[in-house]
Parts: structure tokens; C-alpha cells; sequence
């Protein structure tokens, strides 16, 4: 268990006063001592004397992937080697990698903030938490890792793969808690189910911590059922260091610890703050990192923020649960579709299974969308128009929610990819 009570439950304009401070002698080291940020400011006319009040960080410029990517591999940090104690290398889809380097600080800070988090899913020295995200360049597995043994819980440092053995372990060493992406989670339950074990009565799992990709409230509900353990979003990216926020245990929105980190969420567009609950970009500063800084950085997620005090007593905001990302928007015939909507329509049907795939391809000069997606295994029987039913059904919900035509392929259940680390669920042909 890790609380602080003064830090946690402290009141927002206090939380506010010494979200300020820490970003002033941010912004004033930055001034001096980075040439990258120096330059930014220069060209933003703004100096750090002009940061006044907390919600003047409106003035700073912001930090973009690219400024990492352009900056490769660390012309961005400020500490020298010597300083260093660890890289973290995120593989980019286009282009060069990220890398993020850590002082023992940063991890100090980062594992401080899981171990806070994990607290706050009601996990303590009593459990026994299987680390199922990648170990390695990947910030997964060795960040929950950290966070998990900060709280005294006794870890199992399963990584990737090998899933088979994975469940054996599971049993065996009587895991109460499994952090890995949710379609991974989905992968190793039916893999068990295969073995004959039922992760809901032959095991001890009772919490899963489960992102590294969007996943919807629709699917939470899912796998919650199914597996019979309480499923809390985590959140983080490599240039924040890491996963490094949960839910709590109210299930009502991912606590961002604001002594570690100022939140804003901005248009994507014109970059101005969207009013409270609102959703838009996710931007963060964070307030103490050392050798790698980022300042009114860009994520890219789209979430919303909420100020109220949650029901678990901890006054740091709240994001909602991610809807997807800037850039995976995809644009069919100029209507603007996010994968997650897909995934919510999809998980509101009884009749279909966990597993889907959108294919995006051009026909005759037109965008087309279709959508696979795994029956359950009682729908598949051999009644043709049972499945035809189906079929029109799953066509007509997902035109209504997305507002475009969308041509649905029913597959048997177990026929689409299965992923161990983050899902690939969408193919788009017309990049191909
Ligand atoms: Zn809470």
C-alpha cells in the first residue's frame, strides 16, 4: 500500500498553488539551461517572468511527438550519461523511434506513481500481480513491475507469451492481479478455456490493469463478466515515462496525480482549452521530470477531464476513459469514424463475440468500410438466416451509430487474429 493522505486528499486550490510553483522552476530551468526550449520560448515572445499564475502555462508552446522524434536520439535531454540510469526505446510506426532517458529520480517519481495508483485499485502486500506487458525497450512491464513491489505485493515477471504457461502460473502461484493489454486478457481466456481451466472459478484473479490500447466501457463490462474480476483502465505514454495512472477502485475516470503532472485538454485544431467534461487532446506537462522534460506535450488522446472529488476521497482530476487517437481517426467518405465507436456499437450486441476487424479499402473511387466481427459460439449454428439476421442487424446499428454505410462479414468464433501485446485491429488498404 502507498498513501500519502496530505498529498492525495489535498484541496484543488492548494493542489493548484504547488502545481504552480513546481512549473515555475520548470519553465525556469528550461529557459536557461535547454537551447531546444529557449529557442521555443524566444519565438512564443515569452519569457519566464511572464508565467504568473497557473493558468498562464497558456502562453508556453507546445511539445509535439515530432520534437522528440527530430531530436533523435537525445539532443532533448538534460542530463548527461552519467546521470542516466536507464533508456526507454518506443518503436514510432513512421519513422525514427522515440527514446526516453531516466535519472534515478524519474524512476523514483514514475514508481511512486504506480504504487500510488495500484493502492488506489485496492492492491496491497496481500496480492500477487502477474506483469503480462512487455518487458524490455517497452516501459510495461518493468514500470508496473517497480509500482507492484513499491506496494509489497510479490510479483510474477511473466512478460509476453508463452501463454499456456502463463495460465499454470497463474493457478499455481495464485496471481490476484494481471496487468496487460485487454486483448491480450481476452487471448488468455479463452486460451485457458481451452486448457479446460475457467479464470473465473479455477483461479484467484480478481483485478486486471489493462491498457497500452483504447478499449470501451462495453468491453470492460465484458470481460468483467466473463472473468469474474473488476477491470481498471491505466494509463500512460513512454514520454510521460510510462504507465503511470489507474482508475480507483470507483471505476469513474483515470486520477492523474496533479503534484506529478498539469493537465489540459485542448482542440486539436486551434489548440485552445475545451471547457471542463468536454472532450479533446490530452496535453501534459510534467512537473519534475529531469533528464527528459515535456512541457504542454501533445498526446494525441482524445479524453475529457473532470475537477469534482472523487468518492474515493481523492481530490486530483480525472480523465475519462480514452476514445481514441487524434491519428487514428479515420475519414470514410469525409465522415470522421473512430475505431472505439465501432468496438462500442459492436460490444452492445449479445450475438457477437469479442474479436473484430475493420478493413478500410477503396471501391470505384469510394471509401468503403467493413467490419469483421466473431459471432458467439452459440449463435453459429448451421440456421442460414439466423446468421443473415444477424448479419443486417450488425450492418444496420454500426450505420446508424457512424453515419456511413458499412458492409459487416460474420466470422467463426475463434477465426480472427489474436493478439499478445496491442491489438491491429484496423487494416487501412488505401495507405497500402
Ligand atoms: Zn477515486
Amino acid at each position: 500500500m502507498y498513501w500519502d493522505s496530505k498529498i492525495e486528499t489535498m484541496e484543488r486550490e492548494e493542489l493548484e498553488r504547488l502545481q504552480y510553483r513546481l512549473l515555475k522552476t520548470l519553465v525556469y530551468r528550461l529557459y536557461s539551461f535547454s537551447a531546444f526550449y529557449h529557442r521555443r520560448m524566444e519565438e512564443a515572445k515569452v519569457h519566464p517572468d511572464d508565467v504568473k499564475t497557473l493558468s498562464d502555462v497558456t502562453k508556453l508552446p507546445f511539445m509535439f511527438k515530432r520534437d522528440l522524434r527530430d531530436n533523435y536520439p537525445d539532443k532533448l535531454f538534460m542530463a548527461t550519461q552519467e546521470d542516466l540510469v536507464r533508456y526507454h526505446v518506443s518503436s514510432g510506426t513512421t519513422g525514427k523511434p522515440t527514446v526516453v532517458g531516466y535519472t534515478a529520480n524519474d524512476l523514483e517519481e514514475w514508481t511512486v506513481s504506480l504504487a500510488r495508483a495500484l493502492t488506489s485499485c485496492g492492491l496491497g502486500t496481500k496480492d500477487v500481480i502477474q506483469v503480462s506487458y512487455g518487458y524490455g525497450l517497452f516501459t510495461g512491464g518493468l514500470g508496473l513491475h517497480y509500482g507492484a513491489e513499491r506496494i509489497g505485493a510479490t510479483v510474477i515477471p511473466t512478460s509476453v507469451g508463452g501463454t499456456e504457461r502463463q495460465i499454470e502460473l497463474m493457478q499455481d502461484l495464485g496471481a490476484t492481479a494481471i496487468c496487460c493489454t485487454p486483448s491480450y486478457l481476452l487471448h488468455m481466456g479463452e486460451a485457458a478455456e481451452k486448457m479446460g481451466v475457467s479464470i473465473k472459478k479455477d483461479t484467484k484473479l480478481k483485478v486486471g490493469i489493462l491498457g497500452a490500447e483504447p478499449w470501451t466501457a462495453e468491453m470492460r463490462t465484458r470481460i468483467q463478466d466473463w472473468l469474474g474480476i473488476k477491470a481498471y483502465d491505466i494509463y500512460g505514454t513512454s514520454e510521460l515515462s510510462g504507465p503511470l495512472f489507474t482508475e480507483c477502485t470507483e471505476q469513474n475516470g483515470i486520477h492523474i496525480w496533479g503534484d506529478f503532472a498539469y493537465t489540459e485538454i485542448v482542440d486539436p485544431k486551434t489548440g485552445e482549452h475545451v471547457g471542463d467534461g468536454e472532450k479533446g487532446e490530452l496535453t501534459m506537462t510534467i512537473l519534475k521530470k529531469e533528464a527528459l522534460p515535456i512541457v504542454r506535450y501533445r498526446i494525441g488522446d482524445i479524453t475529457g477531464m473532470e475537477h469534482e472529488v472523487c468518492a474515493c476521497g481523492r481530490t486530483h482530476p480525472r480523465i475519462t476513459r480514452i476514445t481514441g487517437r487524434v491519428d487514428d481517426m479515420l475519414i470514410i467518405r469525409g465522415i470522421n469514424v473512430f475505431p472505439s465507436q465501432i468496438e462500442h456499437t459492436l460490444m452492445g450486441i449479445p450475438e457477437v463475440g469479442q474479436h473484430f476487424q475493420i478493413v478500410v479499402d477503396r471501391k470505384h473511387e469510394l471509401d468503403a468500410l467493413l467490419v469483421r466481427v466473431e459471432v458467439k459460439p452459440e449463435a453459429f449454428s448451421d440456421k442460414i438466416t439466423d446468421l443473415m439476421k444477424i448479419k443486417e442487424m450488425v450492418a444496420h446499428r454500426l450505420g446508424a451509430a457512424l453515419t456511413v454505410n458499412v458492409d459487416v462479414e460474420l466470422a467463426e468464433p475463434g477465426s480472427l487474429p489474436r493478439f499478445e501485446g496491442k491489438a491491429k485491429r484496423v487494416i487501412d488498404r488505401r495507405k497500402m
